[in-house]
């Protein structure tokens, strides 16, 4: 059995472990590629700017879900103890403890890291050949390269004081520290990242976040218990999204919460939220945990759904509930409101477009601003002919989508099957070839979190030892 773990990040290292742990054949030769600079970390977890935080407090993440949900707790009380003083760490920091992780399992004489990306995949009967550095036949093939480039709104690639790809931020620090004034693209928890990053060296001039649509993230609430029975809802297959709205609008009201406050709260200029939102993290913290539960609900019985019930949820709540499930900590939001109420930093809102003439000037509802530098942080866009484009370039996902090996889904994203993650090629399903994480969120839908992606993983490789 020869497997091959295209892309050593989260998904990856997850991927490697379980076949180390629970797959018990001695001849088993497992290949893993990337790039050496982000093997053992990934996109988001790299050595990087302390700025740079978890939006997930740290008991709350592992790289065993299925083995042992406290795994990174213990490791840190061996190895950093200090840090378990404090409810939200730094990415980077994971990331010491994602490499490690990754170090100790490579180690296994049944694995090959190679430190080269993989360009092209073909299919042939039942065998799988790699382009890396040189070609590799396999068996078995996890497709765990994380998500496409954010993508360029815009089209400003060309511009030098454009940043496409903010991390490591530290890569950019001299061109964002000494800029005139610099304008966001985005108001998602990038966004957050750089404004802390700024923030966090003595940035000093204009910061502009601009968007379309004006919503932030909301921030992170006080712990909360709610009497939802998600293992229930989660065998309805009757369930409809009308249904989860119900029940969402239902447990709020129980909880003493009008659920029109969410619509308010997105409403109210960005200043006002966050103030209102600080002072109530309980409210917050309950209208999550009910959103949270939904999440979870959701995520099972989303493949059971009309095409219909899953277009009007990406069109109508997916944002909100969104805002909800993808919180940022309350720290954070306290020196978001100092820079506001200190006229450093401004929310600009219905952005109708950018461009550049010697400086970039936004073209927005309430006027025309400009910046000096201009950050993405808008994410990658998965919709349809977009996927992959010039302007959301990944060549492997462009090379696979040419060849009928990828399709694109209806909703966007990769084509896969559910719950086994097999890839859906134009000649089929392929049983052997598994992909994971952001390209597959329409269907694996709300994913993104290092566990919401590893607890899927083990069923997805028991299917094929099977
Ligand atoms: C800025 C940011 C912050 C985040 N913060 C959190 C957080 O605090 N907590 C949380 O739970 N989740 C967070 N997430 C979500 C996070 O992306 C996932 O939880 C997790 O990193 C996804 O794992 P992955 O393996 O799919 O992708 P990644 O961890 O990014 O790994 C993908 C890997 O594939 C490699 N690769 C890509 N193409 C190829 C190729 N052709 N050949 C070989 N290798 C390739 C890449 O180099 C990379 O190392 C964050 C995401 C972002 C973007």
């Amino acid at each position: 059995m020869k497997i091959a773990i295209v892309g050593a990040g989260m998904a990856g290292i997850g991927t490697l472990r379980y076949y180390i742990d629970h797959i018990d054949n001695p001849d088993m030769e497992i290949y893993m590629f990337d790039d050496s600079n982000a093997a053992g970390t990934g996109y988001p977890f790299g050595p990087d700017d302390d700025a740079l935080l978890l939006n997930q407090r740290l008991k709350k993440m592992t790289l065993a879900p299925w083995d042992d949900k406290k795994e990174y707790v213990k490791y840190l009380k061996k190895n950093n103890p200090d840090l378990l003083k404090h409810e939200f760490i730094t990415r980077p920091e994971f990331g010491e403890y994602s490499k490690d992780v990754f170090s100790e399992y490579v180690k296994d004489s049944r694995v090959t890291f190679v430190p080269t990306v993989v360009d092209d995949i073909d299919v042939i009967e039942k065998t799988y050949i790699i382009h890396a550095d040189e070609k590799y036949e396999v068996d078995i093939v996890h497709l765990c390269i994380g998500q496409l480039p954010q993508t360029d709104i815009y089209n400003l690639k060309e511009i030098d004081k454009y940043i496409a790809t903010p991390f490591p931020i530290e890569r950019n620090s001299e061109v964002l520290l000494n800029a005139k004034s610099v304008g966001v693209i985005g108001t998602n928890l990038t966004s957050l990242d750089i404004i802390m990053y700024l923030h966090h060296n003595n940035y000093k001039n204009d910061i502009l976040v601009t968007s379309r649509s004006g919503t932030v993230p909301f921030i992170r609430g006080n712990e909360a218990e709610v009497d939802i029975d998600v293992e229930a809802l989660k065998q309805n297959r009757d369930i409809t999204i009308q249904t989860i709205v119900d029940i969402f609008k239902e447990e709020t009201k129980k909880q003493g919460i009008d659920f029109h406050l969410l619509t308010e709260l997105n409403d109210m200029p960005v200043l006002d939220s966050l103030t209102y939102q600080l002072e109530h993290l309980d409210t917050l913290g309950v209208v999550q945990q009910i959103a949270e539960a939904m999440s979870e609900v959701l995520r099972e019985v989303w493949n059971h759904l009309s095409i219909e019930d899953k277009k009007y949820y990406i069109k109508h709540i997916k944002g909100t509930h969104g805002q909800l499930t993808g919180p940022f900590p309350k720290m954070t939001a306290e020196k978001i409101v100092e820079l506001i109420e200190a006229g450093q930093l401004t929310y600009v809102s219905g952005v109708k477009d950018i461009s550049y003439d010697d400086e970039f000037v936004i073209n927005s509802e309430d006027g025309s601003y400009s910046a000096d530098v201009m950050v993405s942080a808008v994410g990658p866009n998965l919709s349809g002919e977009n996927l992959a484009d010039e302007n959301n370039a990944s060549p492997l996902v462009k090379t696979l989508i040419e060849k009928g090996i990828l399709q694109v889904d209806e909703l966007g994203g990769i084509k896969i099957t559910y719950p086994e993650f097999s890839v859906i090629s134009k000649a089929g399903v392929l049983d052997t070839m598994k992909l994971y994480g952001n390209l597959v969120s329409t269907t694996h839908i709300n994913n993104s979190g290092v566990n919401l992606i590893l607890k899927k993983i083990p069923h997805s490789i028991d299917k094929i030892i099977q």
